[in-house]
C-alpha cells in the first residue's frame, strides 16, 4: 500500500466501522473484480452506508490526492468499475425505491437492482425504461452512470431522457440535489463560479452551429463514448445540464446518491416472431423498413428487432436451416385489437422481403419466453464454449439505421478477415446497435496484435467510415479510452 493510501485508510477508519473497510487480499480481489476483462486489485475497499460517509470519503480523497472508483453491482463490461486505488462500494445500504405520482416516476438510491424497480412499479402498470440484459443484477447507480440500455429503450427512453433530477456528492464533498430548490439556492451561493463555467460551456457549444449539429447527429443513435455532451445542447438551466451530464459519466464527475426518473407505461399485450432470412443484407433491409412503421398515433409499431446471425443461431442450437439470419421481432399494444392490427401491418411489410419461412407471430407468453431465451442465451453459450485460456469479449457498436445493410455486411466481412471464425454478430438492429462476441487469447504477443488490428479496423469502419458509435451501451471504460 502506498503512503498516501495508508493515510487515507487511517482517515476513513475514523468514521467508518472496520467491518466495512477491507484491506485483506481476498476481499480486495473479490470486490475488485467486475464483469470486464481487466484485472486491477484495489488497495482498499470501502463499503459506504450513507451520504455523510461519502462526503467525508470525498474530502479525504481530495485532500490526500487518492483516486476513487465507485461500484454498484460490478457488472460493467468495459473496465469502468475496477481500480488499483480505492474502490467505494454503494450497493447494500442504498436500496430505497420510492414510487411517485402513481408510478409515473421513481426516486431511487444507487443500490436498487433494476429488476426490483420493475417489481415495485408493476402493480401501478409502469416499468423502469433502461433495460440492460443484466437488469436482474445491475443497480440504478450503475445503470444511470453507464447510461445502460437494452432491447426497448433505445435513445427515446434511456436514462438521459428519463432523468428528472439527481442527488450528487461532488469531488469537494458538496451535496447538490438538482430537484430541490433549497439545495440549488445553496449551491448557487457556494458554487456561483462553477455554474457560470457550465453556462459558458453551454453558450460556447450553442454558439457554434456546426458543433451543435454534430452533437445532435452523434446522439441520434445510441452512443456512450466519453461524457454525454447532449445536455449542453438540450438544456438552458445549468442544474439540468449538471444532472444530465452525470448520465454515462461512469463515476468520473460525482457520486450519485439518488436519482428521480420518469417511467414508461407497461404494455399489456405483446406478440413476437422469429423471422428467418437466407441473407443478412435482406434481414437488415427489412429492419430499416420495420423501424419506419407507425400507428395512427405516430407510435412505433415494432418495439424490438433483435438480429441473430447464422453463428449466433448455431451457438444456441437453432436448427431451422443452414446459414440463416433471424430477426426476433416484437410488437406491443394496450388492447388485443391494436396488437392484431400491429401484427397485420408487420406481416404486410414482410411480404415484400424474401423470408426463409413465412413469419408467424405468437402472443403466447410461454412461446415468447422461449424465443427470448434463445436471444439471451447467445452470450453465455459462446462464452461457455470458449477454448481454455481465452476470454469472451463482447463488443458494442452502433450505426445510423440507414447505413445498416451495408455496414452489417462490412462488419461481418471484417471480423472474418481477421480470422475470428467463431465470432457471432447479434443485437438491437432496430437501433443500429450490434454486439459481436469473440473468444480472445491474450497469452501471446501475436494474439494481442491480432486483437489490436481487429479493433483498429473496427474503429475505422464504425467511426471513420460510418460516423457511428464504438460503444452504444456498454460504456467507455478502460476499453474505449484509447
Ligand atoms: C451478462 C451481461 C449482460 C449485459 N447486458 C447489458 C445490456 O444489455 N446493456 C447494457 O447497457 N449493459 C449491459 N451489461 C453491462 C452492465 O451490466 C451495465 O452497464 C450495468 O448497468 C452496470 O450496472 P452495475 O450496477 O453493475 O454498475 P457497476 O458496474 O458497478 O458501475 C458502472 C459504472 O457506474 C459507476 N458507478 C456505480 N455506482 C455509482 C454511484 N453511486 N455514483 C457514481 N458512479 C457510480 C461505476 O464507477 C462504473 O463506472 C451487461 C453485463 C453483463 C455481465
Amino acid at each position: 500500500m502506498t503512503e498516501k493510501h495508508r493515510r487515507f485508510l487511517r482517515a476513513v477508519r475514523a468514521f467508518i466501522p472496520r467491518e466495512r473497510v477491507y484491506t485483506d487480499y481476498l476481499r480486495r480481489l473479490a470486490w475488485g473484480t467486475d464483469a470486464g476483462f481487466y484485472r486491477l486489485v484495489p488497495q482498499i475497499v470501502v463499503r459506504a452506508a450513507h451520504e455523510e460517509e461519502i462526503v467525508r470519503i470525498m474530502r479525504a480523497a481530495a485532500r490526500l490526492d487518492v483516486p476513487l472508483t465507485f461500484r454498484a453491482a460490478g457488472t460493467s463490461l468495459s473496465g469502468q468499475a475496477v481500480s488499483d486505488s480505492v474502490l467505494v462500494v454503494a450497493g447494500k445500504h442504498w436500496e430505497r425505491c420510492e414510487v411517485l405520482d402513481g408510478g409515473r416516476a421513481v426516486r431511487l438510491q444507487p443500490g436498487v437492482v433494476g429488476a426490483r424497480v420493475n417489481e415495485v412499479l408493476k402493480p401501478f402498470g409502469y416499468r423502469f425504461p433502461p433495460d440492460p440484459a443484466s437488469i436482474r443484477s445491475a443497480m440504478a447507480g450503475g445503470i444511470v452512470m453507464n447510461n445502460a440500455s437494452g432491447m426497448n429503450c433505445g435513445t427515446h427512453a434511456n436514462s438521459d431522457r428519463m432523468l428528472l433530477s439527481a442527488r450528487l456528492v461532488l469531488a469537494d464533498g458538496t451535496l447538490l440535489d438538482t430537484g430541490d430548490e433549497a439545495s440549488r439556492r445553496d449551491f448557487s451561493r457556494s458554487h456561483g463560479e462553477f455554474l457560470r463555467a457550465v453556462e459558458a460551456l453551454r453558450d460556447r457549444v450553442r454558439g457554434d452551429e456546426a458543433l451543435t449539429r454534430r452533437i445532435l447527429h452523434k446522439y441520434s443513435i445510441k452512443n456512450v463514448m466519453g461524457l454525454n455532451l447532449l445536455p449542453l445542447v438540450r438544456f438552458d438551466d445549468p442544474f439540468e445540464i449538471i444532472a444530465h451530464l452525470m448520465v454515462g459519466s461512469e463515476g468520473t464527475l460525482a457520486f450519485l446518491a439518488g436519482v428521480t426518473m420518469r417511467t414508461e407505461r407497461e404494455y399489456e399485450h405483446k406478440a413476437s416472431a422469429m423471422v428467418y432470412f437466407s441473407d443478412i443484407g435482406e434481414a437488415s433491409r427489412a429492419v430499416v423498413e420495420m423501424r419506419k412503421l407507425q400507428d395512427a398515433a405516430g407510435e412505433r409499431i415494432v418495439h424490438s428487432a433483435e438480429m441473430l446471425d447464422s453463428k449466433s443461431l448455431a451457438s444456441v442450437g437453432d436448427a431451422t436451416g443452414e446459414g440463416l439470419t433471424a430477426v426476433l421481432t416484437e410488437t406491443k399494444a394496450h388492447t388485443p385489437e391494436a396488437l392484431a392490427a400491429n401484427v397485420a401491418r408487420i406481416g404486410e411489410l414482410l411480404e415484400r422481403f424474401a423470408l426463409y419461412v413465412p413469419a408467424r407471430f405468437t402472443d403466447d407468453p410461454a412461446e415468447q419466453a422461449k424465443y427470448w431465451a434463445v436471444r439471451s442465451g447467445i452470450f453465455p453459450a459462446v462464452g461457455g464454449s470458449r477454448p481454455a485460456g481465452t476470454t469472451c469479449l463482447i463488443e458494442d457498436v452502433a450505426f445510423h439505421i440507414e447505413d445498416l445493410p451495408r455496414a452489417t455486411a462490412e462488419l461481418q466481412a471484417l471480423i472474418a478477415r481477421h480470422g475470428y471464425d467463431d465470432a457471432c454478430i447479434y443485437g438491437h438492429a432496430l437501433e443500429g446497435n450490434y454486439h459481436f462476441i469473440i473468444n480472445q487469447s491474450f497469452s501471446t504477443p501475436a494474439e494481442v496484435a491480432r486483437y489490436e488490428a481487429l479493433m483498429n479496423d473496427v474503429a475505422e469502419l464504425v467511426v471513420g467510415r460510418y460516423d457511428g458509435s464504438l460503444k452504444a451501451e456498454h460504456g467507455t471504460g478502460r476499453n474505449m479510452a484509447p
